[in-house]
Order: structure tokens, then C-alpha cells, then sequence
């Protein structure tokens, strides 16, 4: 059996039929991170010891003939800004590079009370700011499907690793587009939920009010699963939310048909890739052809959600990131003359050029007298493109588009352009100002075999109706 070649729906029954056990299937993992990761540099730190811990314990639950828990012996892989007990996690940072935190990320805690073996944690753009990866302190991450492209970021490494074969799924994280754009570069399932329904506890914070955690899958339903998992109120995160989790896996086939689908003309104008607008308009089809009806609809504030989005994350940042500053947590400068030279040479030495430029940013645009002018206007924007989204799901069920203008670029090529970088995130920052559900499913290919990734969006907490809409189009593809 190819055991990483397994799907979490899959490997689940292996388990529980004992045709494998969790502690072989977390080895193959192992021993193809070890084959195969030197090349892709997904992980940052394994955590063999816990992993294999877990799954020898899934291991005697299931040779006693106890009931097995829903992801039992499933080996996942975690995006290193989410913390873990005892594990180091440093947020792709120099800052925190030598962090170990005293306690656990709630979806990770939850993860692993549904029996799922945490393989180790994954690399990614430094406090998540980017959009290629390439802003890891430690090391880029090399798209699985192509070594000389990006795998998109900023959790490059989550959706990597799932592409790879080298963890059956995994979690990341989402500010403005960092789980739906690699999961589109990497041809995996990405999905970015509503605000507040995962808990954040645990999550290293970059913007507080557009942070998300979410799932990587290879399959519609192995996105379900993960998200049932983590999904809910938490009382160690005050923003999530009291609304009860649906089953997403028991409500995946329900019938698509008659459901409305709204295409916004502002999704797919100027900068999108031909090949992308084509494989997007071919699966809208596919879709019409399972009985959708295909509605135009219009949010016209689209165009301003890049300038709202990057005041709005890096105001929030500046401030978040304040708390790093020598004497709290992880890196401190050696030989200081007094206390303000040890801030400013721990954050010049431990802060990479991209964070640095967000937190100065973000500081200006807090700063008194331009206040009103940037951070104030960016949130009425933000209003604005919260109301598009509000008129058109009067009208639709769905939204479709894509979900980056282009496929994935080659490593490199966009480093020196923070603005060309900026606007990788022009078609997913929208969910996250306006805090509605987002999943990104692959949906073909371009001429030379790179993945080419359709988003959908839905009303806020209609998670189940976006993986259904997903999952019609991976069955009928
Ligand atoms: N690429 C975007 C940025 O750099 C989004 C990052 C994210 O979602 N964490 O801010």
C-alpha cells in the first residue's frame, strides 16, 4: 500500500480495518520527509517524539478493539505560527528562533484529541507576511510541482507538504490569502473559514482582526474532516463565535442543483492570466452543467481592497509585533549599552527587511494626524466591501473567481517588488476584510502543468455550502 499517497478519508479506514497501523503510516511519512523534503523545504522542526508517541498509543486503542477517534493515526503537518507545547515555533523568524512554547494552539490541541499524529511544524513567510514564502528566515519553500517556482505563502510549507505526499494534511494560516494562494499554486484544497470559526488561541498574531486558521487537504472532503475537527467556540479566544459546526462531511453531497453562482466582473479584469481566466471560466461551466445557475453580480469596492488590506494588516502588526522586544521571548542582541539600544539592535537583528517595512508602515499609518487619513479610511473601505458582499449574497449562494491572477512564479522573480508581491493578493484579501468563507480548489492546469486554483466564497458561516459547491466540482472533474 502507498501509505502517503492516501487520502485522510482513506488512510482513516486502513487504520481502523488494521490493513496498516498509525505508527507505520506515521514512519512511511517520516521516511519520505526525509527522501524527498531536502529538495522542497517544507518542515522546519520534526516532532518525532510526540508524533510517534500519538501514534503508538492510536496503535493500543485499536489492538484492545476500542472505538477509534475520527483522525485517528492521520499524520499532519502544522504551520510553524501556530504554537506547540515543548516544540519550537518560530513564526519563519530569527526573532523566535529558538522559541519553545509552554503551550498548545487550540486546533492543534483539538487535532490531537481526534487522534491525528503531529508530524512537525512547517515553514513559512516570517510572521506570515508574504505571498511566496521566500521571506522564511531559515529557507525558501520550492513548489512541489515545479522546483524553480514559489509555492505561494505565506504557508508555503502547509500547502507544499500536502502536494508533496508528505503529510496527509495540514494547517495554516490566513491574513489575506495565505492558505487559499499556495493551495491554488500547489494544485491542493485550501479554505480560509469565516471569522471566528476556528479559535485563534495560539496563533501567533500579525493583523488580530483578518487572522485565520484553516485546513489543507488533497480532497474537498479531507478539508471537511480537518475542519469539523477544529472548528467551534473556544473560551480562550473571545472572537469565536457561539454558532453551532454543522457536519461538513454528512452535508458534502447534498445536491448543487438550482444553487445560484455569482461571477464579479471585477475578479476578471486586467492582470488576470489568460490561462487562468480560461481553466476559472471552464469549471463555472462544469458547474452550470451540474444544474447551477450562473448570476452576474458586482462588488464594486473591489478595487481598493489591496490599499485597505495592506493599512489595515500593517497597522495591526506594528502593533502586535511590538511585543518583541528582547526581553519577553526568544532572541536578545549581545553587547548592549542600555535598555533602548537593546530593543532597537534585538528587533534590527532579529526582524527580516519585509517585516520591518510592515511594521514602519503600519506605524506611519497609525501615527497622529495621519490616522484619519489612512487607517480610519481603509476601515469605512473596509465597511464598504463588507456591504458588496452583503448585497450580492442576496442574490447568489456562491461566489466564484479566481483565486490568484496568475500561476505559480518562479522563486526570485518578485523579491525586489514589494508592490508586484502585494498584488498576488488581489482576489483573496477581500474575504479576509470582510471576514466571509473562502475554500481554493484546483481546477486544471496551465501549458506547462502548473495548478490553476478557483476560489468560492460564501456568506459568513456558510462553510458547508462552499465545500459542497467544492466538492460537486471535484466529483463532476
Ligand atoms: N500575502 C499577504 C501578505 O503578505 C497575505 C499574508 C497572509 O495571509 N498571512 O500580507
Amino acid at each position: 500500500m502507498d501509505l502517503t499517497g492516501l487520502t485522510i478519508d482513506s488512510a482513516r479506514s486502513a487504520v481502523a480495518e488494521r490493513k496498516t497501523t498509525a505508527t507505520a503510516l506515521a514512519e512511511a511519512f517520516y521516511a519520505k520527509i526525509e527522501a524527498d523534503d531536502p529538495k522542497i523545504g517544507a518542515y522546519l522542526i520534526l516532532s518525532k517524539e510526540r508524533g510517534l508517541a500519538k501514534a503508538s498509543e492510536i496503535d493500543r486503542l485499536a489492538e484492545k478493539g476500542d472505538k477509534l477517534p475520527p483522525l485517528a493515526g492521520m499524520p499532519v503537518g502544522i504551520k510553524d505560527v501556530l504554537v506547540t507545547k515543548g516544540i519550537r515555533t518560530t513564526a519563519g523568524s530569527k526573532i523566535l528562533g529558538n522559541y519553545v512554547p509552554p503551550y498548545d494552539c487550540t486546533a492543534v490541541t483539538r487535532l490531537e484529541a481526534a487522534g491525528a499524529v503531529v508530524l512537525g511544524k512547517l515553514n513559512c513567510d516570517e510572521f506570515a507576511m508574504g505571498s511566496s514564502n521566500e521571506n522564511s528566515a531559515f529557507k525558501p519553500v520550492h513548489n512541489p510541482r515545479d522546483l524553480s517556482r514559489v509555492p505561494g505563502g505565506s504557508s508555503g510549507g502547509s500547502a507544499a507538504a500536502v502536494a508533496a505526499d508528505i503529510a496527509i494534511a495540514t494547517l495554516g494560516s490566513d491574513t489575506g490569502g495565505s492558505i487559499r494562494q499556495p493551495a491554488s499554486f500547489c494544485g491542493v484544497v485550501g479554505l480560509k473559514p469565516t471569522y471566528g470559526r476556528v479559535s485563534r488561541y495560539g496563533l501567533i498574531a500579525f493583523a488580530s482582526s483578518l487572522d485565520h486558521i484553516g485546513p489543507f487537504g488533497k480532497t474537498v472532503k479531507d478539508a471537511a474532516i480537518m475542519l469539523r475537527t477544529i472548528a467551534g467556540r473556544d473560551p480562550m479566544d473571545s472572537t469565536s463565535a457561539e454558532v453551532p459546526v454543522p457536519d461538513y462531511v454528512a452535508e458534502l453531497d447534498k445536491p448543487v442543483k438550482g444553487m445560484k453562482i455569482g461571477v464579479a466582473k471585477e475578479y476578471f479584469g486586467e492582470g488576470l492570466d489568460a490561462e487562468v481566466r480560461n481553466g476559472v471560466e471552464a469549471a463555472i461551466q462544469r458547474l452550470a452543467k451540474r444544474g447551477c445557475e450562473i448570476v452576474e453580480v458586482s462588488l464594486p469596492h473591489t478595487k481598493y481592497a489591496i490599499p485597505a488590506y495592506y493599512l489595515v494588516a500593517t497597522a495591526e502588526a506594528s502593533s502586535n509585533l511590538a511585543r518583541f522586544d528582547g526581553v519577553r521571548y526568544g532572541f536578545r542582541a549581545k553587547d548592549v549599552r542600555s535598555l533602548s539600544d537593546m530593543y532597537r539592535r534585538t528587533r534590527d537583528q532579529g526582524f527580516g527587511a519585509e517585516v520591518k517595512r510592515r511594521i514602519m508602515l503600519g506605524t506611519y499609518a497609525l501615527s497622529a494626524g495621519y490616522y484619519d487619513a489612512y487607517y480610519l479610511k481603509a476601515q469605512r473601505v473596509r465597511t464598504l466591501l463588507t456591504r458588496d458582499f452583503e448585497d450580492a449574497f442576496k442574490r447568489v449562494d456562491v461566489i466564484v473567481a479566481p483565486t490568484s491572477p496568475t500561476a505559480a512564479f518562479k522563486l526570485g522573480e518578485k523579491v525586489d517588488d514589494p508592490l508586484a508581491m502585494y498584488l498576488a493578493d488581489i482576489y483573496t484579501v477581500t474575504a479576509n476584510l470582510a471576514g466571509i468563507p473562502g475554500i481554493s480548489i484546483p481546477v486544471g492546469v496551465t501549458k506547462e502543468k502548473l495548478p490553476i486554483g478557483m476560489q468560492i466564497f460564501g456568506k459568513h458561516f456558510a462553510e458547508s455550502t462552499i465545500l459542497r459547491v467544492a466538492n460537486a466540482y471535484e466529483k463532476a472533474a
